[in-house]
């Protein structure tokens, strides 16, 4: 195995390493569960909400039971009075009928505004069920989403610290002027090596000559690319 052969084998595991390290940063910035905790916090405001209203309607609810009770009890007084009355004349006739059909139609009105009213707040509370249902849902899958998270980044770690261990490994088998060689490149580009493939760069994808590329087969020397500043790599085999 040459210097280039490992110094390739290198740059791949570093461009590993880091591809690693930003999934990680990802999964300790909790993106997804930063998410699904702000849709945990909408379904809560919506919960308070509909409990603020199921309040109003059932204040209300109260107040026309209220007033159907005592329209009942004057309903009922003024029958008792009008049977109790010896009703001579039309007028007072007319005022007991009058008044008794006024009463029976506020009561008729408010009977159906109380069932209005009851229907309504069976609505609301089935509404309040289905997010309460749906907060219980989200609180588990956040739940979860910590648990799936906190495996996730003990893997990653474990991986990043089995390729750093690699990296030493690597290292300690490079010529150590061609290792410092290649790291000044590497300071300035996030890839260093590129290899050769179909007669081509494939960092910047410029097309060597044919006896530059025998060039590069024979050497054993850190050659960078002419367009790019890449390490060329070649595949000896
Ligand atoms: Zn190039």
């Amino acid at each position: 195995v040459s210097d280039l052969d490992l110094i390739y084998e290198l740059d791949i595991i570093y461009n590993e390493i880091t591809i690693k390290e930003k999934e990680l940063e990802r999964l300790n910035n909790r993106l997804e569960i930063n998410k699904t905790e702000e849709e945990k916090k909408r379904y809560i405001i919506e919960l308070d909400n509909l409990n603020n209203l199921l309040n109003d309607k059932h204040s209300i609810l109260r107040k026309k039971e209220n007033e159907l009770k005592d329209y009942k009890y004057k309903l009922n007084n003024l029958k008792d009075s009008y049977e109790k009355t010896n009703v001579k004349d039309t007028k007072q006739y007319e005022y007991f009928i009058s008044s008794i059909n006024n009463l029976e139609n506020r009561i008729d009105l408010l009977e159906s505004e109380i069932l209005e009213l009851m229907i309504s707040e069976d609505k609301i509370s089935n509404n309040i069920i289905r997010v309460k249902e749906k907060i219980k849902e989200i609180s588990d899958e956040i739940v979860n989403l910590y648990d799936a998270n906190y495996a996730n980044v003990e893997i990653l770690k474990k991986e990043i610290e089995a390729l750093q261990k690699e990296v030493l490994e690597i290292r300690k088998k490079i010529t150590i002027s061609k290792l410092s060689e290649y790291e000044k490149i590497k300071y300035r580009k996030k890839r260093a090596v590129a290899e050769v493939k179909d007669k081509a760069c494939t960092s910047c994808g410029m097309i060597l000559p044919t006896s530059y590329i025998d060039f590069l087969k024979k050497s054993d020397d850190i050659i960078v690319c002419e367009n790019c500043g890449s390490i060329l790599y070649i595949n000896k085999e």
